[in-house]
């Protein structure tokens, strides 16, 4: 086959595709269209007015629903906002500005703040780092979680190490699991600072894709079986459960590290939108309901995921090597000089994100990875993009010799 004239012809298509980010489909979206119409009443569980101020921790009924799917105790679970991720930026300036619970000082007095960053990762959760002024160490991931050797060694040797961002369930952009192992290594840990902190993104908890859900070991429960219960920040929404913009989201913890969490988040708010939590009640109703919208899911996207194994299979043989997760919402492909392959496809209207996001500061040394999104595109674009890529891919390799 020859790739530089099958480039050529790619371009001459004048594609416009775009496999950035890991967006629900609008016919995924449609699955909760009934939201619109809820809730039907302003009532909470408690009688309390959902259409007033107040409730800072969010509807009981809501943290009981989600309590086991996180694996948090519904006592100590928060109902925030319709993002996770700004509850993650928020813990973090909230341990820069306050105390956390064990911590000797404020984060924003330690001469300097680390956290360790398994690659490839999630960009955002580099992002609040770089924007807070936190240094980033990346370190390896397998097929089980980050390398424990590794992580072992960093957090024992050096006290500025204060974090790490962990998605221990359908990684993004692996797909991987955190294995019961690796899960009980991060709970046992010696560290040298006395507040280190996993920020646990369980954003993946309930989007398998299979009939065999992935199970993760209970990091909360096994940090306070290891003597170290304040260790785990455990978060995740309903943006790919429901809505992506109107979604709720979670935070969960220890009974100290929740009260310290909502003592500055008190400060911020005088209570959360709680006609959208009713409305997820109302909705999701109960696990067995989230279970059977996320099956309604699973049988919009698997298609889209196993489409992106076979054009790779049937294309990119023996050049390249990538994920095929059970679950989440992304296919990490591994090719040499990932750089160039998104610029060529950039270059052919195939949008990707930029090789290097999943890497701290942008930068993947080994110049490799690609984050492939294939849920928002149908099945058609979905294939002219991979095929288009792969393309792409055998043109790099071409040329590169
Ligand atoms: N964490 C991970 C790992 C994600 O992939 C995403 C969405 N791309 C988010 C968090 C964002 O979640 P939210 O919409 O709740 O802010």
């Amino acid at each position: 086959m020859n790739a530089q004239r099958d480039y050529a012809d790619l371009v001459q298509r004048g594609l416009s595709l775009d496999l950035t980010r890991g967006k629900p489909s609008p016919r995924q979206l449609d699955l909760s269209n009934d939201m619109l119409r809820l809730p039907a009443s302003y009532r909470a569980a408690d009688g309390t007015d959902g259409r007033n101020y107040g409730n800072l921790q969010g509807l009981a009924e809501l943290r009981e629903l989600f309590a086991p799917l996180l694996q948090v105790p519904a006592a100590q679970l928060v109902v925030g906002g319709n993002a996770s991720l700004a509850m993650m930026h928020d813990t973090v300036v909230h341990a820069l500005l306050s105390t956390v619970p064990g911590a000797v000082r404020r984060w924003v007095e330690e001469p300097e703040i680390t956290f360790l960053c398994p690659v490839p990762g999630y960009d955002r959760h580099f992002t609040i780092c770089e924007r807070l002024g936190i240094r980033m160490v990346p370190v390896p991931m397998g097929a089980d979680g980050p390398d424990m050797d590794v992580v072992e060694r960093l957090v024992a040797a050096d006290a500025s190490v204060k974090g790490i961002w962990c998605v221990p369930k359908y990684s993004n952009p692996s797909g991987i699991v955190y294995s019961d192992e690796t899960v009980r290594r991060l709970a046992a840990m010696e560290t040298a600072a006395p507040d280190f902190r996993i920020f646990w993104d369980n954003a993946y908890a309930v989007h398998h894709l299979t009939d065999t859900p992935a199970e993760l070991a209970d990091l909360l429960a096994l940090c306070a079986e290891h003597g170290h219960a304040d260790r785990a920040f455990v978060y995740g929404s309903t943006s790919k459960v429901t809505l992506a913009g109107s979604g709720v989201a979670f935070f969960g913890s220890s009974p100290d590290n929740v009260a310290w969490f909502l003592a500055n988040t008190g400060k911020q708010s005088i209570g959360p939108d709680k006609l959208n939590q009713l409305r997820h009640v109302e909705f999701l109703r109960d696990a067995e309901g989230v279970a059977a919208h996320m099956r309604r899911h699973a049988e919009l996207i698997w298609p889209k995921f196993e489409l992106v194994d076979r054009v790779l299979a049937k294309e990119l043989g023996g050049l390249a090597t990538w994920t095929s997760p059970r679950g989440g919402y992304f296919i990490s492909l591994e090719v040499p000089h990932a750089g160039e392959v998104v610029a060529k496809a950039k270059a052919a209207g195939i949008a990707l994100t930029p090789a290097g996001a999943t890497h701290p500061y942008g930068t993947d040394p080994a110049d490799s990875t690609i984050r492939i999104a294939p849920t928002y595109p149908d099945l058609e674009e979905l294939e002219q993009a991979i095929a288009g890529l792969a393309v792409c891919v055998r043109l790099v390799a071409e040329e590169r010799g």
